[in-house]
């Protein structure tokens, strides 16, 4: 069996599959780690169970997953665990097996992204020295957008800033583009090397994608998942210019202003009411702040939309996943709308059902292509797994 870990700054999502990827057989998630109301809530062959844990540090996380796994008797059955790994700067271009190299290369790319590798290493060494049988892989977030090409991915800064500290983009979200992208041309029946699409990757963490000949061409996010679209409590694009007048005008640290840009901005920050957009979807009649919030989202991330679409001579699909992306009919019908001029028109009824895990087709018949795939990191990372599991069997 493989066991696919994803360690987040306040949760851990954990999937138990088959070796031949037929079936999950364990899966779940711990929430609000280090919060006041932790909670355990998985499904095991099909029933789903929830427990609240006290005083759930990251350890105590760790440890009750790994409790669980051993009290279903699947320990000794796993022979390999998965990483999702978010910043895999220009050293990781695809998945690898763990070596004590690649947990010292992710260690040194911490500085690019402080929030998330250090809780993936956390996740790697407790695995590592708690499973000592199985084989560690790690799956980076940034890998799949190594394709960009200098002119895409270079900031225009002195270029000593980038040969000096790499600062250049990076981009996020690959597993789940990778994942997405390939679903989409076999379901369009296209080869994926010659596929063209633009994708939304729409969550708490938001990012759009161009993908061309089946490659990641041009992305949104950044050096740092802070850049790009409107987020949850991200500010996206902003102007760099404020930091220096946030710094005289309001006497802010670099560390203030950064805490405010990533954690109190995006649709919590316009809105001062939600990050979450069914909140806001819900009131948002009677609450114009909540609506502004809302036009925002959806305009920001038509305009980049529209923008990454240079990079296409055609387009197979427009397609939109994650949480909002998978869910939220109603921002998918304002984006689309914002977007005649790549002829994308919706039809209202495919959208309306098209939500809750459903895959579908949700454009009008004059339409470019949209369509709504549920995305799946860790059946894409349990994938990478079984492929270097064979390869390595085979040396
Ligand atoms: P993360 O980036 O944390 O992985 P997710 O992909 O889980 O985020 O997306 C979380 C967001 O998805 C929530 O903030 C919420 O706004 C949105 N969402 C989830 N379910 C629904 C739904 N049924 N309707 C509208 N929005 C939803």
């Amino acid at each position: 069996m493989i066991l696919i870990i994803n360690c987040g700054s306040s949760s851990i999502k954990f999937d138990v599959f088959h070796q031949d990827l037929s079936a999950k057989i364990l899966f779940g998630s711990i929430d609000e780690i280090n919060g006041k109301s932790s909670t355990c809530k998985y499904s095991y062959n099909n029933v789903v169970h929830k427990e609240k844990i006290k005083n759930c540090s990251y350890p105590v996380a760790l440890d009750t997953i790994s409790n669980l796994i051993e009290n279903k008797n699947i320990y000794q059955k796993i022979v390999a665990i998965g990483h999702r790994v978010v910043h895999g700067g220009e050293k990781f271009k695809k998945s690898c097996a763990i070596n004590d190299k690649v947990i010292s290369t992710i260690k040194k790319l911490s500085s690019l992204a402080p929030l998330h590798n250090p809780v993936n290493l956390a996740g790697i060494m407790y695995f590592k020295s708690h499973f000592p049988q199985a084989m560690q892989v790690a799956t980076f977030d940034t890998a799949f957008h190594q394709t960009l090409k200098k002119a895409q991915y270079l900031y225009a800064l002195p270029y000593k800033m980038y040969t000096k500290f790499m600062i250049r983009k990076y981009g996020m979200h690959g597993i789940s583009y990778n994942y997405v992208s390939q679903q989409a041309a076999s379901i369009l029946n296209i080869d994926k090397s010659k596929a063209s699409f633009l994708v939304a990757h729409l969550g708490n963490g938001a990012s759009a994608c161009v993908i061309k000949n089946g490659v990641s061409v041009d992305t949104t996010m950044g050096m740092t998942p802070l850049a790009g679209l409107m987020m949850g409590t991200r500010c996206g694009d902003i102007d760099p210019g404020l930091f220096q007048f946030l710094a005289n005008q309001n006497k802010m640290s670099v560390a203030e202003i950064t805490n405010m840009l990533n954690s109190e901005s995006g649709l919590l920050g316009i809105s001062q009411l939600s990050s979450d957009c069914r909140t806001l979807e819900d009131i948002q009649e009677e609450n114009s702040m909540a609506d502004l919030a809302l036009n925002m989202f959806a305009y920001i991330a038509a305009k980049n939309i529209a923008a990454l679409a240079v990079n296409l001579d055609n387009i197979d699909a427009l397609i939109f996943c994650g949480g909002i992306g998978e869910n939220s009919s109603y921002l998918r019908k304002k984006i689309i709308q914002q977007l005649k001029i790549l002829n994308f028109h919706i039809n209202d009824d495919a959208n309306n059902i098209t939500i809750k895990g459903k895959q579908g087709v949700i454009s009008a018949n004059n339409s470019n292509s949209i369509m709504v795939i549920p995305t799946d990191e860790s059946l894409m990372i349990a994938t990478d797994v079984t492929q270097l599991l064979s390869s390595n069997n085979k040396t």
